[in-house]
């Protein structure tokens, strides 16, 4: 088995609150197993273009606190190509780079798996997405700290909201999974959840609006999934107002809003935790896996599966949010 001496850590995809902690973690446990470490650039695109350097402990003093990625992170087009990925291999020769830690998500995963085969790298990576949509791990780098800000501007709009007796549709990131809608719109008290997991019916939500207004409830919040199948916020909004044209409804798209702002406690540690375990994976001579965590104990699951199987929405908590918001 190859002896690893020095190792490369890189983000990549869309940044996530948390992915500083696991950086800091990557490092400091790497120097502490004396590994020389390498921070690579924006991602792919940086191994592409020999955007590497050498991290110290220093490097990371002060920056698990910081949300985005001292990193940063990019999508690259050229490492889908196997030019792309020569180049990459080039360059960690260069440096004479053993090993790779990358923090991202699916798209980022199978790059790693593609690339790790394709030229028998070691390397593990991290769960670092708000989406929560990765198989392997229960919770993934960054969502914790997007679900705490959706609650935070929620419970803001909901103060005007009840000002003006308004309905509110909040729109939150979410294209293919509804788990950020549905945890947050459980901790804000939503008066419905819209994610792309279930069928959105306008019909019933209408009715539930009107049996509201019957109880005296004269303002709400709606959570929608960008990726509902009835639309984005302002087609559901359009859809109500045909056939409910008295309630007066706003539309709020909260947007990358989502992702900024330094990373919750329980981001921190769970950055710091897989961070630390990825290293110690490594040396293991674990290769191929991503480093989760699922009922507290640490898993490693194959690339491949993290990124082809899907991790299920917990249903009944939605059936759950729907009575306690009557
Ligand atoms: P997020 O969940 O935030 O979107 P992600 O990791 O899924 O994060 P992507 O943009 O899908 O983000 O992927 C990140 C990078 O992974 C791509 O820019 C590309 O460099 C690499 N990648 C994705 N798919 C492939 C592939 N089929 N072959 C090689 N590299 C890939």
């Amino acid at each position: 088995m190859l002896k690893i001496k020095r190792i490369g850590i890189l983000t990549s995809g869309g940044d996530s609150p948390g992915m500083n902690a696991a950086i800091r973690a990557v490092v400091r446990t790497g120097i502490n197993n004396d590994l020389e470490v390498y921070g690579i650039m924006s991602g792919y695109q940086g191994l592409i273009k020999n955007e590497i350097a050498r991290m110290e402990t220093s490097s990371v003093a002060n920056i698990i606190q910081r949300g985005g990625t001292i990193l940063k992170s990019a999508r690259s087009e050229d490492f889908k190509t196997k030019e792309g990925r020569e180049k990459a291999l080039n360059n960690l020769k260069k440096h004479k780079i053993d090993a790779l830690v990358v923090i991202g998500g699916d798209g980022t995963f199978t790059g790693a798996d593609i690339f790790s085969r394709e030229h028998d790298i070691p390397m593990i990576g991290l769960p670092g997405t708000i989406d929560n949509d990765l198989y392997g791990t229960d919770f993934t780098i960054g969502y914790d700290t997007a679900l705490n800000n959706v609650v935070m501007a929620t419970d803001k709009i909901r103060d005007t909201a009840i000002a003006h007796n308004r309905l509110f549709l909040i729109e939150v990131m979410g294209r293919d999974a509804g788990f950020i809608a549905l945890r947050s719109g459980i901790a804000a008290g939503a008066e419905d959840i819209l994610i792309p997991e279930t069928k959105t019916y306008i019909s019933e939500l209408i009715s539930k609006l009107k049996q509201s207004r019957r109880k005296n409830k004269m303002s709400g919040i709606i959570i929608v999934s960008e990726g509902d199948d009835a639309g984005g916020a302002y087609d559901i909004a359009d859809k109500i107002k045909e056939s409910y044209p008295e309630y007066e409804i706003r539309v709020t798209i909260l947007g990358h809003i989502q992702r900024g702002g330094p990373p919750s406690c329980a981001d921190r540690v769970l950055a710091s935790r897989l961070g630390y375990e990825a290293v110690r994976a490594l040396l293991k001579g674990r290769s191929g896996v991503m480093v989760g965590e699922i009922d507290n104990k640490i898993v490693y699951t194959p690339f491949e599966n993290a990124v082809k199987q899907h991790h299920k929405i917990n249903k009944p908590l939605l059936e759950m949010a729907r009575v306690l918001s009557i």
